[in-house]
């Protein structure tokens, strides 16, 4: 990885804030000489539209950013009439060579669980085998081994780890992520993992949305009880939630609900109360069997509803019906995931898309089933595994992906006025980043207009 210009660690933002900007090098960036320039301009992508990306043909294209913000797109001639227009002068112009490569947005992974302690390769070769989850979960592993971990850590060896990760994720093109909570299933630990995410925001330059995931799992230390999962809900809107509420460390509430997990009143009395306090919500819904997650995220108005790879054909219908109403729920499909998981069961992507109901396509990152940082290796799964096509795998990387996440008016597109987080590609065209399988194909890039990625 290239220069990474300073970032701006001191600057206080408010906590649960998404974003410190990093400082510049420079008040505007011309890049220049892009083949194409994939805009995904005109809003939120559906049907038929999740596979245009309004490009702009090249080659000789040039993007033009001013204090954070896109200014222009278009030919050489265009964007300098553009700037002289603007009266901007031209010395203050930081400039890339794209030589030749594509333009898009900066990526954005809107479901990752970013903080946590340990990973599960044992687990892994476990099932590889052939064990059955039962038999993992005998042998001390799954998700509550994770916890296990992460409550011991302490919060230095959990920043330190989700850095890591974090500048990876940036290094592949990853300009804006959420990040969950949800290692932690008690007050102390959540909030914990909620303030080691402020402080990865703050520090920047990925703009990190923290969500609240303490209705994750149901803690060892209830199991065992009659009604675990109904006393652990309790716990989670009486204990956990006001705290995280009143320290404001927190953007979005989501909660795992699937048969067996927490179910559909649960989860209801959960995210209602979170958005009862302010938060947004989302929902990891119908991962493994349909369990009416995608009816209650169509019910609730969520933001998303994630995984969604075993929907009842009532939950597509709702997803569909919520697409045609004022606010769509986005369907984010992890399909690295069921990749990973080699259950040969993926969501219904091809469906989704024909009923309408807008795809975000996210990494899942997180040490039990969706080890990889890279949204290229994401986009190249949706394309392999759900039946995508590049563009509406990318469309689901960058303007769905920021619906899904309520940023859909400041950041997803190359349009005039938004958050200037771009990726210029080694390569061509949008048809060849999920062809190279597994390769890094990032030249450079920028985040609110400054470059913190430059590969040679
Ligand atoms: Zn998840």
């Amino acid at each position: 990885m290239g220069p990474l210009h300073g970032f701006d660690s001191d600057r206080a933002a408010p906590a649960g804030d998404p974003a410190t900007p990093p400082a510049r090098a420079s008040r505007g960036l011309l890049i220049e000489r892009a083949g194409a320039v994939a805009t995904f301009a005109g809003g939120l992508r559906r049907g038929a539209s999740q596979r245009d990306p309004a490009t702009i043909p090249g080659p000789g294209l040039s993007v033009a950013c001013w204090e954070g913000r896109i200014l222009a797109a278009g030919t050489a001639g265009e964007v300098e009439r553009r700037i002289i227009e603007a009266g901007h002068p031209r010395d203050a112009f930081e400039r890339i060579d794209a030589a030749g490569g594509l333009v898009t947005p900066g990526l954005i992974d809107a479901h990752t669980h970013l903080v946590f302690a340990g990973s599960r390769e044992a687990e892994w070769q476990l099932r590889a085998g052939g064990a059955g989850y039962l038999e993992i979960l005998a042998a001390g592993g799954g998700i509550l081994s994770t916890v296990a971990a992460t409550r011991a850590a302490p919060d230095e060896e959990l920043e330190s780890g989700a850095r890591r990760r974090l500048d990876e994720m940036l290094a592949h093109g990853t300009t804006t992520a959420e990040a969950k909570s949800g290692y932690g299933l008690n007050v102390a630990t959540e909030l914990r993992l909620l303030s080691v995410l402020g402080r990865l925001g703050r520090r920047g330059p990925v703009r990190l949305l923290p969500t609240f995931l303490g209705a994750h799992a149901v803690p060892a230390e209830f199991r065992g009880r009659p009604d675990a999962a109904g006393a652990y809900v309790s716990n989670v809107i009486e204990e956990q939630l006001p705290a995280v509420a009143e320290q404001g460390i927190a953007r979005f509430c989501d909660v795992f609900c699937e048969a067996g997990v927490f179910d559909t009143d649960q989860s209801r009395r959960i995210l209602s109360a979170a958005r009862d306090l302010g938060l947004g919500i989302r929902l990891h819904a119908d991962e493994l069997a349909p369990s009416g997650g995608a009816e209650l995220a169509a019910e609730l108005g969520c933001l998303s509803a994630d995984h969604l790879a075993a929907p009842s054909e009532a939950g597509i219908d709702a997803l569909a019906r919520s697409a045609r109403s004022g606010r769509p729920v986005v369907a984010t499909l992890l399909p690295a995931t069921s990749w990973f998981l080699a259950k040969h069961h993926f969501a219904p992507a091809r469906r989704l898309i024909d009923a309408g109901v807008p795809v975000a396509i996210a990494t899942d990152l997180n040490p039990g089933t969706s080890p990889t940082v890279s949204l290229q290796l994401a986009m190249s799964v949706a394309c392999l595994e759900l039946g995508l096509t590049a563009a509406e795998a990318l469309a689901g990387c960058t303007v769905n992906a920021a619906h899904a996440l309520g940023l859909g008016s400041e950041i997803g597109s190359i349009e005039p006025g938004k958050g200037a987080d771009l990726v210029v590609w080694d390569v061509p065209n949008l048809e060849q980043i999920p062809y190279w399988l597994g390769s890094n194909l990032v030249r450079a890039v920028a985040r609110a207009g400054a470059v913190v990625v430059s590969r040679p």
